[in-house]
Parts: C-alpha cells; structure tokens; sequence
C-alpha cells in the first residue's frame, strides 16, 4: 500500500508542478482578462517580437548610430514617420505633415586662411583655428588675460591672449572655452589667442573642427574666433587674419503624430509620448567598431514610442484625450528638437496634460526587472498616478533613489518642464559600461524586459488618456 502511495505520488508530481503552473498562468491572463475590451486589445499589439524587429532595425549597423545630422537620422525618421502613418495616426506638424522641420547650421572652421604675424611680418607659431565666426582682420596690440581673474570688471579692445591650463576633455574643454570668449566678447574682445600645449585636448579638438562639421548647439557656441597659439604668448603688436566659418544649412526634423481624442471637449488636451531618434552617429577611425547604435539610449525609448502608437491605435474606442507620439533630433547635442517644439509648439503647451518622455528601457538594474523609474518624482503626482494602474499588471513605476532627482534635468522632457508643462522621463534601466559606447548593441537589451515596460507605460497612462485622473505639478 506504503509503495503503491509513494509510486503514485511519484507519478502525479510532474503532473501537480503542471497543474500549479497551468494555474499560475491562467491566473495571470485572468488578470489581464479582468482589463477592459480596449486595453486587451491595445495590449496585444506589444508583443516581445514587434518590439525586437523596431529595435534591431533602429540600432541596426545600417543607421550607423543615426547621428545629428546624418543621412541615417534622416532615414530613421522617415522609417518613424511611415510607421505613424502605417498606425493611422495624423501628422502632427504644420499642414498635416508628419515633420516639424528647421534648418539648422552645420559648421566647419576652415584649415586655411589664417594669418598670424608681428605687424613687422614674422610669423607667430600657432596650431590652427579652434573655433571662427565671422571675418575677422585685425592690427594692433595684445593683451595678456588671466583667465581666473574678474573678467566682468575688464574692458578690453581687439585681441586677449590667454595661457591655457585646463585639462578638461570633450564637451567640458569646449564649454570652458565658449564661457570665456563669452566674457572676453562682453569685455569688448575680437578674438582670442589660447596658448596651449601640443598634446593640450584643445589641439585635438581644433582639428577634429577642420575635418569634421558639427550642428552648432547654444552649448558648443564660441563667440569669438579662436586661435591656439603654440610657445610663449606673443606680446605687443600682431596682425590677425580669420577666414569665417564654412556653414552649411541642414533641415533636422522632430516627427509627429496625433491620435485625436474621442470626447469633444477633452480631445482638446493631450498626453505626449516622446523619446529621442538621435544618438553619437559613427566616428571613423575611433577603433575596430565605430558605430554608436544607442540601443538602449535610445532606439529602446523610439521602440516604446512606435509600440505605443500601434496599441493605443488599436483600441476599439480612442481614448478621450489626444494622444501625441514624438521623436526628437539632436537629444544629443543638448536637446535641440525639444527646444525646438517647446519653442513653436504644434500644440498648445498648456493643452499638453503630461509628457512621458521614455529614455533607456532595454537594460534592467540587478533586482529591478520590469520595473519603471521616473525622473523628478517630486514635481508632480504622475508617477504614483501612473503606478495605480500600471499594478494591474504587474509593472512597479518607483522612485529611484538616486537617479530620479540626478537625471530629471538630463534629457528632452526638462525643455518641456522649462514651459510650464508636466513632463518627466521614464526609465527601466541602468547606466551601464556601454553607455555611449559602440557596444550599446541591440543584442545587449533585455526584450522580454522592454516589452513588459512597454505594456506597463501603456497600461499606467490609461487613466490619464481617459480623462480619468490628471496629474497635478507638486506646489
Ligand atoms: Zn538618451
């Protein structure tokens, strides 16, 4: 009988574990059974293949990492655009196109043409031009300028010379550099004369300006032409000759569509879903793959964007309010496409009930699978709003402990914020090793993760779309 018992039970084990599991799940789509008709239908739509086939083309090797600006940028755009289309929404740009467009200039300082002498014609040695503006021709003195001192007490006439110490690299050198010609401009200064050292980072830069063009953003803006002189600063009276920038006018577009709300008077009001199409592009030359992808920064974030853009498409009844989906250019360069729209809207900032700005879904923290951040939890109630409903499906929006507050300025959705509107970024990830490197790969993000992220950000903003709850800006 004992034997009989056990061998029986030995039996049936398999066949219970099925059975608890077999539970489990039914208890799960009981969950989702229990949302309503449109949301299942909606949901539906976000499925871990859809997600991986937007992604992998976004951070395809083939859109070479969708630089500002770039052919590929252009192409990626376009790729946003047709899907918009393809999800029936309307162009939300100017006469029904789905592009909000500007020119932009990209420039190049030129590698001839400078000429920098005593006025009795001895050449000065120099590195070449940093940075050019305009024209710029000039004889007479020069004065020495110690760059610690008060610069706003100082008034100047033609050319300051200054020895460089710095070491700051990249982004941080140029914007030393731009605050200075800024000061020494206000202090009355045609150019500048930066001496440096020949491995000086700004050496490098100065010829990275020759070979390359670059979208003038407000911060890589240098005001005055700028020249890096070699040795000792020269004294006295020299001749500076500058050729001006070359400048090439680029159209970069932000990508729009609406979903029109259904009740007549809410669809006045709109929830906006954005993230940026840019990323570092590809830099030939820099190692074996130069290729930026910006998987996870932030093909990932378009992917929820475009998913999002299907689901709510296919919900039977539209929501109540309008529904805006957004890609920016140029997050990159200091977030210029939102700049852009916050500055000549295509819907009235003040209609835009909240802006879910989506950055970095793809790559999880240890212990933080399928759960959601917000940045700047504490300006408004949107994130605990949009956790209620995210729940019912098992997704958690939280507070993360320190990159909500560190990161809330950081990305696309603060241009909105410096308007007036509701607007915070969400994130379900972590700032990993490949953060704008080459290897930020598709192949590197957590699908399943993504996809459930997805699900949860379309779920958690149900109440908002629907006129249900809105979210209120802390006082
Ligand atoms: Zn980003």
């Amino acid at each position: 009988m004992s034997t009989a018992i056990s061998t029986s039970l030995r039996t049936l084990f398999p066949i219970l574990i099925f059975i608890c599991l077999g539970w489990t799940d039914s208890r799960l789509s009981a969950t989702q059974a229990d949302l309503p008709e449109d949301h299942q239908r909606g949901l539906a739509q976000i499925t871990e293949g859809r997600v991986k086939g937007t992604v992998a083309f976004l951070a395809s090797d083939e859109l070479a990492g969708r630089g500002t600006p770039s052919r590929e940028f252009n192409i990626a755009a376009a790729f946003v655009a047709a899907r918009f289309q393809g999800a029936g929404l309307k162009g939300g740009g100017k006469d029904g196109s789905f592009y909000q467009e500007t020119m932009m200039r990209e420039v190049q300082t030129p590698a001839s043409g400078v000429v920098y002498q005593t006025t009795a014609g001895i050449d000065l040695p120099h590195f070449g031009l940093l940075a050019a503006t305009d024209a710029f021709d000039y004889s007479g003195p020069t004065t020495l300028v110690d760059p610690e001192q008060d610069l706003s007490q100082l008034k100047l006439d033609g050319v300051a010379t200054v020895l460089w110490k710095s070491e700051a690299k990249g982004n941080r050198a140029i914007s030393q550099v731009a605050r200075l010609a800024n000061s020494l401009k206000a202090a009355g200064a045609k150019a500048l004369v930066l001496y440096t050292a020949e491995e000086s980072e700004l050496v490098q830069l100065g010829i990275a300006a020759r070979e390359r063009s670059r979208i003038e953003s407000p911060r890589s803006q240098i005001s005055l032409p700028v020249l890096l002189g070699k040795g000792d600063p020269a004294a006295g009276e020299v001749r500076l000759t500058v050729p001006g920038l070359i400048v090439t006018e680029l159209p970069m577009r932000n990508v729009i569509g609406v979903l029109e709300g259904s009740d007549p008077q809410l669809k006045q009001e709109a929830i906006l879903f954005t993230a940026h199409l840019d990323h570092l592009g590809a830099r030939p030359g820099t190692g074996e793959d130069s290729i930026y992808n910006g998987a996870d920064d932030d093909a990932s974030g378009c992917t929820a964007v475009l998913t999002l853009a299907d689901a709510f498409a296919a919900m039977p009844t539209r929501p109540k309010r309008s529904v805006i989906f957004m890609t920016f250019w140029g997050e990159e360069q200091g977030l210029l496409g939102s700049r852009q729209f916050a500055a000549e809207p295509t819907w009235p900032l003040e209609k835009i009930t909240a802006n879910v700005n989506i950055e970095m879904i793809g790559r999880p923290e240890a212990g933080a699978n399928e759960k959601i951040w917000m940045t700047g939890w504490q300006a408004s109630d949107l994130g605990g709003l949009m956790n209620v409903e995210s729940a019912k499906i098992g997704v958690e929006i939280f507070e993360h402990p320190r990159f909500s507050a560190m990161l809330y300025r950081a990305s696309d959705n603060w241009s909105l914020v410096e308007k007036g509107v509701i607007a915070h970024s969400f994130s379900a990830g972590s700032l990993h090793a490949d953060y704008h490197q080459p290897d930020d790969e598709w192949e590197r993000l957590n699908i399943p993760h993504m996809t459930r992220v997805i699900q949860g950000l379309f779920i958690g903003s149900q109440g908002i779309c629907n006129g249900l709850v809105t979210p209120k800006a802390a006082k």
